[in-house]
């Protein structure tokens, strides 16, 4: 149903904003660390008018849901908490935001690690940007994105993907160094695509061993004397932390210096290279893979025309990640699917959108 079969109006303004796929640089935020995502094609857009009843009116294609806040409503569950979110925040910063009709179509897979979430927030704040002539740039719409989806969707979360669904697109990486927030748009490496498939495994210990990764890191930085795992360069630095602190750091410190190392200008071997170790390092020091995942990435690395290929976000199950040779990534991804489903696993080809 679109807007005018909703609303009974033609939408005044529209926006739209990249789910994004995390090439490098993983467990990494939470550190103060360096990352580097790109924009994945698929978008979410939403569309936006006035309403003249005194209420919001949410709308999503995707679940076919709508929802209707009154003045002084407490904040709403589920997908209307994110728009709500930003709608509060805009409030907060001082400006006047009229109650509206807002409709969501997407095509970024929902709740598959490609960010759908952040998509929602920066499309909205964008919509409400360009329907109420909001003068806010891209790096406040990340920031009150982000604050949306900590404080009133409640899921804790670095700036990345807010970061990168605001600022990057699909032709380049992006740069971010989480601390400063400093970026830098860097080009594609060259001749290579994006491939991302759904290892199809849920990720049920996700949450759990996430907090329990980022409470490993804080005694780590705590036990070394430094602010975050960030501020430390050496490898060699973690030798006399406890077990599993130590392997935990080394993860994070060495995943930041692939980061750094690919800002230095590398060749796509290289690029391919850091992945791989980056993989490795997420199995064997932060302990954050699943033989499913494990299997996936073996038969992706092992498939000529693929650079590199890791697991990508949080782990515990989710997506993997690799850099394929241009031109063929369709044609791999077919072949990898085929070949890890006769393994006895479920997947899907998230990235490139296959018909
Ligand atoms: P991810 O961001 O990896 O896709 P999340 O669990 O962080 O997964 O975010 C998914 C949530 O974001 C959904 O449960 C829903 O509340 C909200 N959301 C994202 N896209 C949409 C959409 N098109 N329509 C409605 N809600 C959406
Ligand atoms: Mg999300």
């Amino acid at each position: 149903m679109d807007f005018q079969q909703i609303f009974g109006t033609s939408p005044e303004a529209e926006a739209s904003a990249p789910g994004r796929v995390n090439l490098l640089g993983e467990h990494t935020d939470y550190n103060d660390g360096f990352v580097l995502p790109t924009a994945i094609p698929q978008q979410t857009t939403v569309q936006l008018g006035l309403s003249w009843d005194g209420q919001h009116h949410f709308y999503s294609v995707a679940l076919d849901e709508r929802v209707t806040i009154s003045e002084g409503h407490h904040t709403p569950s589920g997908f209307a908490s994110y728009i709500f979110g930003c709608v509060r925040l805009l409030e907060r910063q001082g400006y006047t935001i009229p109650p509206v009709n807002l409709h969501v179509t997407s095509s970024v897979p929902i709740g598959s690690g490609l960010s759908s979430s952040a998509a929602l927030e920066v499309a909205t704040l964008r919509g409400l940007r360009s329907l109420l002539n909001l003068d806010i740039d891209d790096v406040e719409i990340a920031q009150l994105a982000q604050q949306a989806e900590s404080q009133y969707a409640g899921v804790q979360c670095g700036i990345m993907d807010q970061m990168a669904s605001s600022l990057a697109d699909t032709e380049h990486m992006l740069f971010l160094d989480t601390r400063s927030l400093q970026v830098r748009v860097m080009p594609f490496p060259a001749g290579a695509e994006v491939l991302a498939i759904d290892s199809g495994v849920p990720r049920t210990l996700a949450e759990s061993g996430y907090n329990q990764r980022r409470s490993e890191c804080e005694q780590a930085a705590h036990l070394l004397g430094v602010r975050a795992l960030r501020d430390i360069t050496d490898p060699q630095a973690v030798a006399e932390l406890p077990e599993p602190l130590r392997r935990r750091a080394r993860h994070v410190i060495t995943e930041d210096n692939r980061v750094l190392e690919v800002l230095q200008g590398v060749s796509t071997e290289r690029f391919g290279e850091l992945m791989n170790a980056s993989h490795a390092s997420l199995r064997d020091d932060y302990e954050v893979s699943l033989s499913a995942l494990d299997i996936l990435v073996a038969m992706l690395q092992a498939t000529p025309g693929v650079w590199g290929a890791r697991l990508t976000g949080a782990g515990f199950g989710g997506a993997c990640v690799a850099l394929v040779v241009a031109g063929k990534v369709e044609a791999i991804a077919q072949d990898v699917l085929e070949r890890y489903k006769r393994s006895g696993y479920a997947g899907r080809i998230l990235v490139p959108q296959i018909e």
